[in-house]
Order: C-alpha cells, then structure tokens, then sequence
C-alpha cells in the first residue's frame, strides 16, 4: 500500500517532532569552521510523497548545506550520463566500516574507492561527470541536483569558503586517487567542485522532493520531470541502504530499514520506494556523524507510518 491520510500522516510528523524536539544529545560539526554556527536546536521534518503530497512539520523550510547528501544525487547522475557499469568499474558498493574520510580505506584497496558515499568515492564520482571543465562539472551538478529539488539550488558561499580553507584531506585523498590512476579530472579541480556540491543550500522540504524523486523511480513528483531512469533511482537506493548512513549504516538498516543519505550539516534524507521520502534537519551529531533527532524521528516515523521495506505487515 501508499502512505497513510493526510491527516494520519501530518499527526504522526506532529508527534515525531514534539517527542525528539526536547532531546539535546549529539554535538554540532565543527571541523568545518562554520558548520559550529549552526543553532543547536532547529529541528525540522518533512515528507513528500510520490502523489506530490507534502507535510512539513518544524524548522522544514530553514537552509542548511547539503553536505554528504550530495553524493546519493551526484552518483545518480553520473550514472545517468555514463551507465551504471562504467561507475562500477571505478567505484565499488561496499561498506568502509571506516569514517568518511578515511585514507586507510583507499590504502587497503589498492586505491580503488569502496563506495560512492565516502569522501574517496565521492570525489572519484564527481570527477567522473562528462565535462571539459571544473567550471561545466560544477554547473552539470548543480543544475541536475536543482531538477531532483524542483527549484533552482544555490551556493552558500559562506560555507564552501570556509571548507575551502580546511579542505587539506580531501585534497590528500584527491592527489591519493590520482597516484593511482583512479580520478578522471584534475585533483584540484575536482576537490573544488566537490567542496562546491556539498555547499548548495537546502530545507529539509527539499531533501524530502529530491528523495522523492528516487522513490518514484526518477520522476520529481513536484515537478513531472523525469530526472534520471528508474534503474538509476533503484541502484541508488541500493547504494544508499549499504554505505549512506557512514559506519552506521547497517544498525540504521536493521533499525529504520530504509535507504538514506546523511550529512554534516544535520540533514539527512530516508526514502520508501513506491511511497516517498522524509527530509528531516538537526545539527547535532552522533559519533558517526549522523543527526541525532533526524535518526530518532526517522526510526518512529517508519514504524509509524509502516514504511520499514523488510516489514511484511
Ligand atoms: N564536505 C564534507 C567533507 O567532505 C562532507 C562530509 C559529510 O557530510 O559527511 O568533509
């Protein structure tokens, strides 16, 4: 089946939100300068369905960079532009079980990236999309991430500046890739892009509509747009249920059993296919780097809403 009613649906965001808004575990990202800004408290949750319903609930509409989620949507539309198999080639689909950012991770793979989800992958992803420069790379992915929001998404020029200053070890796993052989542009340019990509400015509104999207088989459910195929959306979502929640990702499976994608910045994007995704927004951090209310509310809107994908009943 679908989603609940409406009104079934706006009561259980309503609940998710009064429960988890109260709790204050979890520590604001500070590695990027400007990311310790963030306020603490902000707390938004929406949800979109494949109908093009939406229900919003909290701080849904407040900006936040999009950080890590960007590489779910970059990977989709390099698949989209050079085949599932020519991605594959360079950038396997298992889990690290290592942070992010591991370098180690590389190392014990000969330089091959495990997945499209760690910073390694994602900047082989990135360097990946077909252009003739950093420039093009750049407009192609803001462009295709803006078709998967529905709205034209813009650079918070604060936040990639102030990642740009700090952005040493993705440099080092940049000029890593290259040693071996594995990055298809420019190390420097492409680490650009990449800060860039994960510097566009979003709502959790817009997570929900790009998760959507992946849910409804690359169709935005806002706006009609076929943005890539559906065999693109499904292996996404493959990639997502194994590598998007960093070393978590297996217990937020066992847990929420849902495909997702989280950042930094506190977003973090949770998909059921055929039905629609929830976009939730909390800066505080676990460990591993996900947003502690957004895993919270996530896990008892899939109970709730009965979005678990292993549950038969
Ligand atoms: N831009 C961040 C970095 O590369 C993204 C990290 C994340 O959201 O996991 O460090």
């Amino acid at each position: 089946g679908g989603l609940p009613s409406k009104t079934r649906v706006n009561e259980v965001l309503a609940e998710a939100h009064a429960r988890y808004a109260p709790h204050n575990d979890g520590v604001v990202a500070d590695y990027i300068p400007i990311l310790a800004e963030a306020d603490p408290s902000m707390f938004g949750l929406s949800l979109v369905g494949v109908n093009g319903h939406t229900h919003q609930v909290g701080d849904a509409e407040i900006a936040f960079s999009i950080q890590s989620i960007s590489k779910a949507f970059v990977f989709a539309l390099v698949c989209e532009a050079i085949g599932h198999n020519a991605v594959h080639d360079r950038v396997g689909v298992n889990n690290t079980g290592l942070p992010f950012n591991s370098v180690m991770a590389l190392e014990l793979h000969d330089g091959s990236p495990m997945n499209p989800m760690v910073n390694a992958g994602a900047i082989a992803t990135t360097a990946m999309m077909p252009a003739t420069s950093g420039e093009e790379r750049w407009q192609l992915i803001r462009n295709g991430l803006s078709r998967f929001a529905g709205r034209e998404l813009m650079l918070d020029g604060e936040v990639y500046r102030s990642e740009s200053l700090t952005n040493q070890r993705n440099h080092a796993i940049a000029k890593l890739l290259d040693s071996y052989d594995r990055l298809d542009a420019n190390a420097e340019d492409t680490v650009d892009v990449y800060t860039r990509q994960c510097a566009l400015a979003v709502t959790a509104q817009d997570l929900a509509v790009m998760g959507a999207t992946l849910a409804d088989g690359g169709v935005n459910p806002i706006t009609g747009e076929q943005v890539v195929s559906a065999e693109v959306s499904r292996d996404t979502l493959a990639v997502l249920a194994s590598c998007g929640m960093y070393e978590r990702s297996g217990e937020w499976l066992f847990e929420i059993g849902l495909p997702a994608k989280s950042g930094v910045a506190g977003g973090i994007v949770a998909i059921s296919p055929g039905k629609g995704a929830l976009g939730t927004y909390s800066p505080p951090l676990d460990e591993a780097g996900n947003s502690v209310r957004g895993q919270r509310a996530c896990a008892y809107l899939s109970r709730a809403l009965g979005l678990n994908l292993f549950a038969s009943t």
